[in-house]
């Protein structure tokens, strides 16, 4: 299904111009237009969904499976020394175009924005980490 009001779906389609960098059947990957480093690039599923909480389990597994093939490529052809691969999901964690995306972030030594990835602590007491633990046990 295509959402004929996603950008993303309409550049994954091949409707709108893209700098594509790798493109099969179920996905494309192109450059991100407002890139955090040289070769900054977004993985697409062609298929519409809007984020994690929507992906199909296996779309995400064969998507993280491209994610790795490309970090070795990229990495190979950029000389980068590290690789972020980012997935943000809802407009608190800084989505922004709301059909699911994988970013895949070269990182230079000496790039002039190396802390834009980086976050700053919170703190919770052991009794809070426990409890956090506890709540978040899961099993398949
Ligand atoms: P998000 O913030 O949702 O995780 O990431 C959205 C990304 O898409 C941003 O990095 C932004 O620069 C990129 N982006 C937004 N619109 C376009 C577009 O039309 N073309 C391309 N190539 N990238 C886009
Ligand atoms: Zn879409």
């Amino acid at each position: 299904m295509k959402d004929t009001n996603c950008i993303f779906c309409k550049i994954a389609a091949g409707d709108i111009p893209s700098n594509t960098i790798y493109e099969d059947e179920e996905f494309r990957v192109i450059l991100d237009l407002a890139p955090a480093s040289k070769g900054h690039a977004l993985i697409l599923p062609k298929e519409h969904c809007a984020d994690i909480y929507e992906i199909d389990a296996e779309v995400a597994g064969r998507a993280m499976k491209l994610a790795k093939k490309l970090a070795m490529h990229m990495t190979d052809v950029l000389g980068c020394e590290g690789f972020n691969i980012l997935q943000n999901n809802h407009e608190v964690a800084g989505q922004t175009v709301f059909h699911f995306h994988m970013h895949l972030i070269p990182r230079y030594k000496n790039a002039k924005n190396n802390d834009i990835l980086m976050w700053t602590h919170e703190t919770f007491s052991e009794e809070e980490m426990a409890e956090i633990r506890d709540s978040l046990q899961y099993r398949q």
